[in-house]
């Protein structure tokens, strides 16, 4: 796989495509730009090579005509700009004439961004279902293709992998990189002590990636909903927290096939999942909802990370969206932020969280792959790099 630093792009038209699909509110505003400006480094160094640059991103899925007026990239145009300081030219369509006049006419620096890739999906899926035209037409408009967008990169896909089968040269971005720089030591071969903190909701999301772990990881701590799981399987009253039932009996097998596993001694509660009157209890009654780990549990999560040398954490460990039950997650920042370790985070929910409690400069990595990194970190391969080898 060729980097981007390693290929001659002085001069070229390049085709970048980027992850511009950032959270926007109601009235369209973004509300977290990080993928953005982490996209900022590749398109920098192809103004400094004097190229022409052709972005193409999603933003969202596409499944009517009136998802167009509240997934357009106009907004993402004007922010781009904002924080380029320089004009971004927007194609208000992903293809055809307009982008054509376009493309033809650039300028030497001239940054062109295309409307959302997926806006084809209205057309029988071509962007998603990777359509051999669409991605030669895509290839054709420029003689470089980089790819920077790592949160699409588990995707197949006619603006990542349908392209990159079609272009003279092609490479992968910094962005792209600098994620794959971070977690390929984690998954091949991680400085020990290796702990993985894992938390958040559904277990049979997350069994590829225990398992993966599993002989890699010296310890596995399990926090948040996922947990219960965990506790019920080993017959432990969880009350009315959340459960993923289909994963009890995945649950039993782990914990008898390892001791690894460190779970929580003591419960942040509540009778009701939206109360702020909240309980500290070491075992939970058949009305409780589990909704924070405990400080009990903090301090025995703190004794494993301190010995760490590397970890990886995914998953927050309580119901974060209620700051009440925010402060699991924020202790386990705080403990981390303090260490000197390898330190890397994944999964879309994670990242968001993390980066919202005020800990971007952190950690080692925070992860702008939600699905990807998890797809990384259970070992499987991605279609948007198989493409690029
Ligand atoms: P990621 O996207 O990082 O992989 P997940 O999607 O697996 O993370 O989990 C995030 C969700 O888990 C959040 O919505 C959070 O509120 C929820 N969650 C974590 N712990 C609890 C809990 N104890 N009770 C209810 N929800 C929880
Ligand atoms: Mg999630």
């Amino acid at each position: 796989m060729k980097r981007i630093e390693n290929i001659d792009i002085k001069n070229k038209k390049v085709i970048i495509r980027v992850d511009f699909n950032v959270p926007l509110d109601k009235n369209l505003n973004i509300i977290d730009d990080n993928r953005i400006k982490q996209s900022l480094k590749t398109i920098n160094y192809c103004l400094d090579k004097n190229c022409k640059i052709i972005l193409l991103s999603h933003l969202g899925k596409v499944k009517t005509i009136s998802d167009k007026k509240t997934k357009s990239l106009k907004v993402v145009a004007k922010h781009l700009s904002k924080l380029l300081n320089k004009e971004v030219i927007f194609v208000d369509e992903p293809r055809g004439e307009k982008v054509n006049n376009v493309v033809k006419n650039m300028k030497d620096k001239d940054i062109v961004l295309l409307e959302n890739t997926r806006f084809l999906d209205l057309e029988g899926m071509l962007e998603s279902n990777c359509d051999e035209n669409l991605s030669k037409y895509w290839a054709s408009l420029g003689e470089v293709f980089i790819n920077d967008a790592f949160g699409t990169i588990h995707r197949s896909h006619a603006s990542n992998v349908g392209i990159a089968k079609y272009v003279k040269e092609k490479c992968l971005g910094f962005l792209v990189l600098k994620e794959l720089d971070n977690f390929m030591p984690i998954i091949n071969n991680p400085d020990k002590p290796f702990t993985v903190i894992m938390g958040g909701a559904k277990v049979s999301d997350k069994i590829g990636i225990i398992t993966n772990l599993l002989n890699k990881a010296d310890n596995i701590l399990i926090g948040g909903a996922m947990a219960y799981t965990f506790l019920k399987a080993k017959g432990k009253e969880i009350g009315k927290s959340i459960v993923d039932e289909e994963s009890i009996d995945f649950a039993k097998e782990i914990l008898n096939k390892t001791n690894k596993i460190i779970l929580p001694i003591d419960h942040i509660t509540a009778t009701n999942m939206d109360s702020n009157n909240y309980v500290i209890k070491n075992e939970l009654n058949k009305d409780d909802y589990g909704l924070d780990i405990g400080p009990k549990t903090i301090a025995l999560f703190r004794t494993y990370l301190e010995k760490s040398k590397t970890i990886f954490w995914n998953g927050p460990m309580g119901y974060y969206e209620n700051k009440t039950y925010q402060t699991g997650t924020k202790e386990i920042c705080e403990i981390i932020s303090k260490l000197n370790v390898i330190s890397v985070v994944g999964g879309g929910d994670s990242a968001a969280c993390v980066i919202d409690l005020g800990y971007i400069d952190k950690f080692t990595h925070i992860s702008t792959g939600g699905g990807a990194s998890l797809e990384l970190i259970e070992g499987k391969s991605l279609p948007g790099l198989e493409v690029m080898k």
